[in-house]
């Protein structure tokens, strides 16, 4: 008998690169554990360890299995995943490094997500808006004067403006009240700090592609229509 171990089955668990469920290969499978014989009452409890790689993207990530002897074989054990699974991705404009003057901030907001502190991830989206308004406007003493600036400059809209209070004032609370922000509240704010500075992206690829765009010729003299009079 071969002493090789039997290769484990590939397992469905979510891809954070795919965005989704996917089909993961087992790379490796580690087991440990320990026996207690208290009171010759033998117990066992250990993990399973499992390098796990999507076989659509090629992402690896791991597993952890927390067992013991006495666990319910009804209700099995929940696997915990290093780095966690979250529903979020970060968008394409940001992970090609496209805002540099943004991109440690919003790599650390996008890491709290991902560890799900919520509270630290909201208290990151107020730092990014305070950062686009200095940037945007200048310090301009307070967050609704900030706030009128950009509507005055025309940097937003007044169907944003509502939008931008919010988020900053979800952060607020956050930060000086201990509120614990629900993931859907966090989604929002997140989804408005990302507008933000996607807006100031596409502002610079605006100006990019017409210093690139070659200007229009000048019009020659339109020729006088002769023909098309005598054919009539
Ligand atoms: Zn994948």
């Amino acid at each position: 008998m071969s002493s090789k171990p039997q290769a484990e089955k590939p397992r469905w668990s979510h891809c954070n690169e795919c965005g989704h469920e996917t089909l993961h290969k087992v790379v490796k499978l580690i087991r440990k554990s320990r026996d207690f014989n208290d009171d010759d009452y033998p117990v066992s409890v250990g993990s399973n360890w499992r390098i796990l790689q999507c076989c659509g993207c090629q992402e690896v990530s791991m597993s952890r299995t927390d067992w013991c002897s006495e666990d319910d074989p009804h209700d099995p054990a929940v696997p915990a995943y290093f780095p966690p699974r979250v529903s979020r991705r970060k968008p394409d404009w940001l992970v090609r490094r496209e805002v540099p003057s943004y991109q440690g901030l919003l790599d650390e907001v996008y890491a709290a997500l991902h560890a799900d502190s919520r509270r630290l991830a909201m208290m990151g989206a107020r730092a990014i808006i305070d950062k686009a308004m200095a940037k945007l406007v200048g310090d301009q003493g307070s967050f609704a004067q900030g706030v009128q600036a950009l509507v005055d400059a025309g940097l937003i809209g007044k169907p944003e403006r509502p939008l931008i209070e919010a988020a900053f004032d979800a952060g607020s609370a956050t930060m000086h009240r201990g509120h614990q922000p629900t993931a859907d509240s966090l989604n929002t704010v997140i989804d408005i700090v990302e507008r933000i500075v996607h807006a100031e992206v596409l502002a610079e690829k605006a100006k990019e592609l017409a210093a690139a765009t070659p200007p229009r010729p000048p019009r020659a003299p339109k020729p006088k229509n002769t023909q098309k009079k005598a054919s009539k």
